[in-house]
């Protein structure tokens, strides 16, 4: 047999996850994602794809976060035909992923052809989006959902599971058995032992051959139960002060941490019951589907709360806002609360109206619980920036500002060796590393080496990597 393992995206990057494996002919893609970062340049590497979507006979999704999925709908309008195989939390979180992106690229883009017209002497692109709400909705009618440990043939002469990756609702990392008796790992988007709701990452059967994730390759985290205890810090600390607790966070899993967090402190008295504002259509709608989806939820959330009748995600002081009108009503109450809000990173959304309206009252505090890319207002807040700007105008930053640095969906670099070693390495040859920055993967390479890992390659984008068939 021939067997051929080679990608298009997250090499010595971390987003636009496309990885392949062709065996004799046939070509099953694992993930689909979305290339971001500078506008232009992942607008062009977004459109442009390397290879012809029409000659993937399937993909496997491993999760549904935007920089593995974002891109289905371009596979799907330039010809790809055939079935998108995921768990089916991720099938759900995937629908309201690309319906997003499709409502947002055509907002960016009426808004970027209104500032063009009006500003002819800029020279402003407007991006035309890569797709529209149709095309998600075709993409989605591809999808065929399996259940954790359940055997599919992904394509001919290769047999598929998913395992839990422990990363978000639905992840998976993937064990794929091909008919010459060579087994393939893929990690997906690893994630860590005790996150809140979802079960740790699982071993996979013996692999001879490893797609591995770096994120974090050369990065410690502190631990999720610091997570829990920080948390509760801030909150108390507001609590006593009357003040108020705002949150940028995203919208899928972040935000269900804090509700789960939040509701165990109440219960067990560690805070006092106050509001929690859950404002943002998208986090309202993405906790939905955590509610339907129990299949992926860890033993504690099942003893702590299902065995008791009791929803994770709903209590006395919790309200769900959707309506523009109650989001402002927020603004207006007395006392201490809790906001989560979006965007993640507080670039755009109703975080801004909230951080507008309290970041000069020194009795609050806005706590930082997730990555803060450069160059965004969530960065500037990290960094103790005196003031900053919001909707164009400045506001001085007199709020406390806390990071809390233990919230992290990736594995770092002692959690990847430690769910690797209590794998059974006899039969692997090799590491393929990927998503991962250059330095990061660097890093983790000799980590891996050192663990005794026979060989391991950092992936280079587009390169084919043979996959010799084990001796009988
Ligand atoms: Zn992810």
């Amino acid at each position: 047999m021939n067997i051929e393992f080679y990608s298009h995206g997250a090499c010595q990057e971390v987003t636009g996850s496309k990885h392949f494996l062709d065996v004799d002919g046939h070509t099953l893609q694992i993930d689909s994602g979305m290339f971001q970062g500078h506008r232009q340049e992942a607008y062009e590497k977004n459109r442009d794809l390397p290879f012809n979507p029409a000659d993937v006979d399937s993909i496997i999704l491993t999760h549904g976060h935007f920089d593995h999925s974002g891109a289905l709908p371009i596979m799907v309008k330039n010809g790809f035909k055939g079935p998108i195989f995921s768990t089916s939390a991720t099938r759900d979180i995937t629908n309201i992923i690309l319906f997003d992106s499709a409502y947002i690229q055509l907002k960016d883009y009426e808004y970027l052809k209104e500032k063009a017209r009006k500003y002819p002497e800029r020279d402003l692109i407007a991006y035309e989006p890569l797709y529209d709400s149709q095309d998600a909705v075709n993409t989605m009618q591809h999808f065929a959902g399996h259940g954790y440990h359940r055997t599919f043939e992904a394509i001919p002469g290769v047999q598929a599971a998913f395992y839990d990756a422990g990363h978000i609702l639905g992840a998976a990392t993937v064990h794929l058995e091909i008919d010459n008796g060579m087994c393939i790992g893929f990690s997906g988007d690893l994630g860590r032992p005790d996150l809140p709701i979802i079960r740790d990452p699982e071993i996979l059967p013996p692999i001879d051959y490893l797609v591995l994730e770096g994120t974090y390759g050369n990065r410690l985290h502190e631990s999720m139960g610091m997570a829990r205890e920080s948390l509760e810090k801030v909150i108390r600390r507001a609590s006593e002060r009357r003040g108020k607790v705002i949150i940028p966070a995203f919208t899928i899993e972040r935000t269900q941490e804090l509700i789960y967090f939040i509701h165990q402190l109440t219960r067990e008295r560690r805070i006092r019951a106050i509001p929690v504002f859950i404002d943002s259509p998208m986090a309202v709608n993405a906790t939905s589907i955590f509610k339907i989806h129990p299949e992926c939820f860890d033993r504690e959330t099942v003893d702590y709360f299902l065995s008791k009748n009791i929803d994770p995600f709903g209590f006395e002081t919790i309200r769900y806002v959707t309506s523009v009108r109650e989001s402002r009503e927020i603004n207006d109450l007395e006392g201490p609360a809790v906001i989560i809000s979006a965007s993640g990173m507080a670039e755009n959304g109703r975080i801004l109206h909230h951080l507008k309206n309290h970041i000069g009252n020194p009795r609050n505090i806005v706590a930082i619980v997730g990555f803060m890319a450069e160059n965004t207002l969530g960065r500037k807040l990290v960094e103790k920036h005196p003031s900053v700007k919001i909707f164009g105008k400045e506001y001085p930053v007199k709020a406390e500002v806390v990071t809390l640095n233990a919230f992290s969906a990736h594995a770092d670099y002692q959690e990847i060796q430690g769910w690797l070693g209590r794998h059974d390495l006899d039969r692997l040859k090799k590491i393929f590393l990927v998503h991962g920055e250059p330095d990061a993967l660097d890093s983790l390479r000799h980590k891996l080496l050192d663990q005794g890992i026979p060989d391991v390659e950092i992936v280079q984008a587009g390169i084919r990597y043979p996959l010799p068939a084990p001796l009988p």
